[in-house]
């Protein structure tokens, strides 16, 4: 079963990858930024606290700041001009006492060798205010920098305000329509399908040439921004389901029903292999009429070939919604080759598919 313990090892791992990954994040700009100010007359005033560290490049005692602990999502600004310097995805606990971050909004933070010869003093971009100072290759991270703060150098802007936050809860879970935001799909067709765990699934589709986006996520259910561990408990109503971005020039939706049919077993109640309940059930979801009578007509097919000696219990449903999963769980079988769930489960039927379609690869997939 993939439920649970072997759960537990992408959560630990998401924890550690968090920094890198969610920067794709779309969800910026939900509360207003203060205007960026460039003309020095009209700076923000300061306290003489915040003149020492920001005018006069001191030094704020470690762990007395307001953000060294501080773990909001959203972005840290310039005290001085409130220019956006870094963002709550870069933020990572280094136990200085200072907020650190690995990375910064590019173009905000300008390095400058110290007035003691030996390290790098950092400065907002715009207005020059001291920030603190950047170390490499200490190994906290990923990328190797900590950009360590003094928090009085830094005021904070929330990713959400208060009435967003309360219909909007920063759980990971995304609408798909906030998740493709600005991604140009607009020119493609969507298919929706679930069969089982979406690792497997998603990697499945990712093969095919015209799959342009793959994205696994939850589908089929009735609670807004579902979390895996609500989706797993099996009282959501949703299916782990991927939702497939495609050029039809390219591929057909019978073509990508073609494929659903051969990565997973549709003759399976509520379950694929180890994986067990309502959560992986088989299902298409919908779009439009053409999509329903094409997988209706497909199923029919299927059932007079006498392929299956079951009968085929694959819901077909108008699409209702479809909720990004956590970050983690994206791109999950490419990167994590090694998980045994991956090896034993997913690899198999990833196989199948491309032995299936070797004429319609992608690049790389080829036998
Ligand atoms: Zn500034």
């Amino acid at each position: 079963m993939k439920t649970k313990h072997i759960a537990l090892f992408p959560l630990l791992l998401a924890f550690f990858l968090l920094p890198a990954c969610a920067q794709q994040s779309s969800k910026e700009n939900l509360t207003e930024f203060p205007p960026v100010i460039t003309d020095p007359a009209h700076y923000n005033e300061l306290t003489p606290k915040e003149e020492r560290v920001i005018l006069h490049k001191g030094t704020e005692m470690a762990f007395s700041g307001a953000f060294h602990n501080y773990k909001e999502s959203g972005t840290y600004i310039c005290k001085q001009c409130n220019q956006p310097l870094f963002r709550s995805d870069d933020k990572f606990n280094s136990g200085t006492g200072w907020p650190s971050f690995d990375d910064f909004i590019p173009g905000a933070v300008k390095e400058i060798p110290d007035a003691d010869g030996q390290r790098t003093e950092i400065v907002c971009s715009n207005c020059g205010a001291h920030l603190g100072h950047v170390f490499f290759g200490e190994g906290f991270t990923k990328k190797q920098a900590r950009h360590c703060v003094n928090s009085v150098s830094l005021d904070f802007v929330p990713l959400f305000n208060d009435a967003e936050k309360a219909q909007h809860p920063d759980n990971g879970i995304q609408p798909l329509s906030e998740y493709i935001k600005g991604k140009g799909y607009e020119k493609y067709e969507q298919a929706t399908f679930a069969g089982g765990c979406f690792w497997c699934t998603e990697a499945s589709f990712d093969l095919l040439q015209g799959a342009v986006d793959v994205i696994s996520g939850y589908s089929g259910g009735k609670k807004d921004y579902p979390t895996y561990e609500e989706v797993s408990s099996g009282t959501t109503g949703h299916a782990e389901s991927v939702a497939i971005f495609y050029d039809p020039a390219v591929i057909s939706y019978e073509t990508l029903l073609h494929a659903f049919f051969i990565a997973h077993d549709p003759t399976q109640l509520n379950r694929q292999g180890p994986d067990v309940g309502t959560q992986y059930r088989s299902a298409i979801f919908y779009h439009n009429d053409a999509q329903k009578a094409s997988a209706e007509a497909y199923i029919k097919e299927l059932e007079q070939s006498g392929k299956y000696d079951k009968p085929i219990v694959t819901e077909v449903a108008p699409y209702t919604n479809f909720w990004v999963a956590e970050d983690y769980h994206q791109d999950y079988f490419p990167n994590h080759p090694e998980n045994p769930y991956v090896q034993r489960i997913s690899k198999p039927k990833v196989e199948k598919v491309k032995k299936a379609f070797p004429d319609i690869l992608k690049d790389g997939h080829g036998q």
